[in-house]
């Protein structure tokens, strides 16, 4: 079997936090062992469909970069861009959206929870947005997307572009398989276990960022819900047990059953201890990283401007033959 194009993106919302980490950012490490190519991209573009202020979008979007590169994303195992700086992902968009169904993204579970979150305005680019995220990953006839779980539906919309393209005007795209975390899928809010952690929407308490301080950790670690009960295991009735089992299992490297024998018996204080040093562990050495490669935004550039070369290359040939099939320009075939 050959090699999988993996490909996922990640918004440059700079206070890349904790759920990012375990769900994404984890995987996009490891997928650049047996990707080939793995491809990761930082969507600025996704980032524009709520509010924001663009001096602090091109600050946030170099706090990302210098994250994944510090986490352990290296530019020559893997293929890491600015979506912008690839304008295949907007032009793909729009031929896409000709085999879009209306319907579809009117059912888009995103779509519902960020704009009741909108104040002034709901975008139509929020309502578009997954036409480009199905764009960002078509473009590189990706076969897999490591995402977090919140992603599903997103990469089901996707698969359903992809075939509904390839059944109306031929063979031309890749439907993508979507890949989770066996642990770690869906890590939710300290403060409010039943809602995932979240960069938009979530309590500020209840999320761990990457960049936080050992000692803000501890303290959100420290207050974290839990439950009137006194067993460390997993159940349907006990959210934020069960999300902090998993967040030590992931931290620690081992089975979450494992972290429920080692804890058979200790209070919930002592457990919530420990699950907050095997957090300051599993990030100390993105710390580390991270203040040595943020300050140079040169070189930061650098690399985004070798990983976009590369994926433009991909991308561009793919566009080539979708605007054939499409009947868009001189026909390839003359
Ligand atoms: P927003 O709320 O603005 O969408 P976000 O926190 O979801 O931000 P993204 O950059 O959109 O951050 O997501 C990057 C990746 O992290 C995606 O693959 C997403 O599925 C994953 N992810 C996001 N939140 C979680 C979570 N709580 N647990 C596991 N994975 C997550
Ligand atoms: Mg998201």
């Amino acid at each position: 079997m050959s090699a999988p194009i993996i490909f996922s993106g990640i918004q440059p919302t700079g206070r890349k936090h904790l759920g990012n980490y375990i769900g994404a950012i984890r995987q996009y490490v490891e997928a650049q062992e047996h990707g080939d190519p793995a491809i990761f991209c930082i969507v600025d573009l996704h980032a524009i469909s709520v509010a924001y202020d663009p001096a602090e979008l091109r600050e946030r979007f170099y706090d990302t970069t210098a994250i994944l590169l510090a986490a352990g994303l290296d530019p020559a195992h893997c293929i890491l861009f600015r979506q912008s700086d690839v304008r295949e992902h907007t032009e793909l968009t729009w031929l896409l959206s000709a085999v879009t169904a209306h319907g579809d993204l009117n059912r888009m579970h995103q779509f519902k929870d960020k704009s009741s979150r909108q104040r002034e305005l709901v975008s139509a680019a929020l309502f578009f947005y997954p036409v480009l995220m199905a764009a960002d990953v078509l473009a590189y006839r990706a076969t897999e997307v490591p995402v977090g779980d919140d992603q599903r539906q997103h990469v089901e919309l996707m698969r359903e572009i992809a075939r509904r393209f390839n059944e109306r005007f031929g063979e031309a795209l890749v439907v993508p398989e979507f890949r989770i975390p066996e642990v770690g899928a869906r890590i939710m809010d300290l403060q409010d276990p039943e809602r995932k952690m979240s960069t938009t929407g979530a309590t500020e308490a209840g999320t761990v960022y990457v960049l936080d301080e050992p000692d803000a950790i501890r303290k959100k670690l420290g207050s974290a819900v839990t439950d009137s009960g006194r067993e460390v295991r997993r159940g349907e009735d006990k959210a934020g047990i069960t999300n902090l089992i998993d967040i030590l299992a992931v931290a620690r490297g081992v089975d979450p059953a494992a972290i429920e024998s080692e804890f058979e018996g200790a209070g919930y204080g002592d457990f919530k201890k420990a699950v907050a040093e095997g957090v300051v562990e599993l990030l100390s050495p993105v710390h580390e990283r991270y203040a040595e490669l943020r300050p140079d935004e040169a070189a930061l550039e650098a690399a985004l401007a070798e990983g976009a070369e590369k994926a433009r290359a991909i991308a561009a040939k793919t566009l080539e033959k979708v605007r054939d099939r499409m009947g868009i320009g001189p026909s390839q075939s003359r």
